[in-house]
């Protein structure tokens, strides 16, 4: 379905949970409160008829998140269910990888296709410093647990954050070398909260690249140049993965978004940068058919706003990205 913009959206992010096992300092406080009570997250069936309805107008990529997707106690079923929807060519999932050396057989058997694993670095202390815990063994092991399940190619998100990673996306993209893993850097984004944060650690793509190039060689673009999804790609000269730079801060993509985001409540949210929400939860307990569902679909891509404010200095300050979705 196209927008009044001319954009194609046929991308769904949906969140299943805005809860999480991990506090990365940009995205949740220790002390998070007010999680969406488990009766007003969507149902698996619930989030089948979304997929349904989105189907209807032409979406074909699906995508779960969260909060951290893995924790809900009903995920297997939620992905079998929506590989079950005809028309859904692309069923993935956005996740912190730890509980993976137990999911991601069951998750691939039921039909999910590849996961993005979020690990902003391979260095012990550092990774513990911005998630507050001591995870990057587990992660590792989700990650070679991911690949052993043929989720692939693994790709690997990091947040670049100033005084806790930004050295360590030289570590990160030498892994391209070596493996078939594609490693994609994104900017901080000041979102809800946490977004003084945000300001204060900011790492622009341009300086992320510059100490890439000078440790590891020439980045090489890939694609033409141009824009795959949100991410500039690259490779280093005999590497086997791809390096990406995700920058809606510096170089923001509106003009090529195609998506809308479910949070885990069950609200569509027209950009996550945006705070117009319209709720698919309240069209399918008052009743609501796929057809209604359809409907709210299309009305939300027909008020999909143009593009962020970010770049004139306007952040969204009620909801983190763990309760929108990332
Ligand atoms: N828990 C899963 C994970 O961490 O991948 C899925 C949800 S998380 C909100 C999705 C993505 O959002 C992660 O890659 C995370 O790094 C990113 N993210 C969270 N807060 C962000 C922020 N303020 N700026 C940029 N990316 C952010
Ligand atoms: Fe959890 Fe993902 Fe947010 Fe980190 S970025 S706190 S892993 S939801």
């Amino acid at each position: 379905m196209k927008d009044h913009y001319g954009r194609q959206i046929s991308y769904l992010r949906i969140s299943v949970t805005d809860r999480c096992n991990l506090r990365c300092r940009y995205c949740m406080p220790v002390e998070q409160r007010g999680f969406v009570p488990s009766e007003d997250l969507l149902t698996p069936l619930e989030i089948e008829q979304l997929a349904q309805a989105a189907v209807s107008l032409g979406f074909d990529k699906l995508r779960l998140t969260g909060g951290e997707p893995t924790l809900r106690r009903d995920i297997v079923e939620i992905v079998e269910r929506l590989a079950g929807v005809p028309g859904v060519d692309e069923l993935l999932m956005t996740t912190n990888g730890i509980r993976l050396p137990w999911l991601a057989d069951p998750l691939a058997q039921a039909g999910l296709r590849r996961v993005n694993i979020h690990v902003d670095s391979l260095d012990q202390v550092h990774l513990a410093r911005l998630t507050r815990f001591n995870v990057v063994h587990k992660v590792w092991a989700g990650i070679e647990a991911a690949e052993r399940a043929g989720l692939r190619p693994v790709k690997l998100n990091a947040v670049v954050v100033r005084d806790y990673n930004e050295e360590d996306v030289v570590g990160l993209t030498r892994l391209t070398l070596e493996r078939e893993w594609h490693v994609r850097f994104i900017e901080l984004m000041p979102l809800g909260e946490p977004a003084g944060f945000a300001l204060d650690h900011f790492v622009p793509t341009q300086e992320s690249m510059d100490r890439i190039e000078r440790a590891l060689g020439p980045l090489l673009p890939l694609n033409d140049g141009k824009l795959q999804g949100e991410a500039q790609l690259y490779r280093l000269a005999g590497g086997r993965g791809s390096v990406g730079f995700i920058s809606p801060v510096s170089h923001p993509y509106c003009d090529s978004c195609n998506h809308l985001r479910v949070t885990a409540d069950g609200r569509i949210r027209l950009c996550l940068l945006s705070e117009e929400e319209l709720s698919v939860r309240d069209v399918l307990r008052g009743g609501g058919s796929i057809q209604d569902l359809a409907a709210l679909l299309r009305r939300a891509v027909a008020c999909k706003p143009p593009g962020s404010q970010l770049e004139q200095g306007v952040f969204p300050a009620n909801r983190a990205m763990v309760r929108i979705g990332g």
